[in-house]
């Protein structure tokens, strides 16, 4: 139920960035610290997105690692574990400075340059590419 509430904010993003084009990958970075199954994320995305125009599309998920700076050492750390000590010094003063991630990181288009008037040529008639589109990250949820 979290990975769908999750795949349908994905969707809103995906929506507004590929104003009816076709879809074909969305890539999203997901941090560790949100608790997601990347499993569920994928499975659900088929079922968030049935009735849309990126119901084929393919959801790439990159699992971000969760990382935090030391308050009191400075030191940076990528954790293993969940436990939000730094492991240098022992201090819980820590700021959490990765893990908390879900960004849609791009879109890649199927290509419709054929279709589009207006619009130099280059790549063949029906030849499927990708297209990145989303210029910065777009936070999800
Ligand atoms: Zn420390």
């Amino acid at each position: 139920m979290h990975e769908l509430s999750l795949c349908r904010a994905i969707s809103g993003v995906v929506a507004r960035h590929a104003q009816g084009r076709e879809v074909s990958v969305v890539h999203l970075d997901v941090g560790a610290l949100r608790q997601v199954v990347p499993e569920s994320l994928v499975f659900c995305w088929g079922l968030a997105n049935a009735d849309t125009a990126w119901a084929a599309s393919e959801l790439d998920v990159r699992m971000v690692p969760a990382t935090i700076d030391c308050l009191d050492c400075s030191t940076t750390t990528v954790l293993d574990d969940p436990f939000l000590v730094c492991p240098a010094c022992g201090s819980a003063a820590v700021r959490i400075t990765g893990g908390e991630e879900l960004l849609v990181t791009s879109i890649d288009l199927v290509d419709t340059q054929d279709r589009v008037r207006g619009r130099g040529g280059g790549a063949g008639r029906g030849r499927r590419a990708s297209a990145r589109t989303a210029r910065h990250p777009q936070r999800a949820a």
